[in-house]
């Protein structure tokens, strides 16, 4: 099994409405999103997939409406506030936090992927010290 990487990054405001300190306030973050994709073979290039192809996916699923978005619990305060307004939501089943994001942006994209190519892992930065790491424990 081979794999190929590659980084991106987007800005973003979020926040956890049931945290007991700061991070229920909204804030934002500028993320990092580390996507690895793996294959069983190489293609006829010689390649896992081509990089140019893998950035055009994760732009168009993922960046596109992530970046300069707000990133909230459907259902909360919060979202329900913002619904009619012309703000850029994104809006999660659960808590907007780096490891519900990242399994969003997982099931995202292995729907998205070519066939025989599957996300290996992901890693979203939230801060420089901190990510959440989606590893892949099915293919
Ligand atoms: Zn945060």
């Amino acid at each position: 099994m081979l794999s190929v990487c590659k980084v991106f990054r987007f800005e973003a405001a979020h926040s956890l409405p049931n945290h007991p300190g700061a991070f229920k306030n909204l804030h934002g973050h500028s993320y990092e999103l580390h996507v690895c994709v793996k294959a069983k073979t190489l293609n006829d290039q010689g390649m896992v997939m081509d990089f140019g192809d893998l950035k055009r996916i994760v732009q168009r699923e993922i960046i596109d409406e992530f970046d300069h978005s707000v990133v909230l619990k459907k259902e909360s305060l919060l979202a329900l506030t913002l619904m009619h307004s012309d703000q850029k939501l994104v809006l999660l089943d659960n808590d907007p936090t780096a490891e519900n994001m990242v399994g969003l942006i997982a099931n995202r994209l292995m729907s998205a992927l070519p066939e025989g190519i599957h996300v290996h892992f992901l890693k979203l930065w939230e801060t420089s010290t901190s990510y959440a790491l989606w590893e892949n424990d099915r293919d």
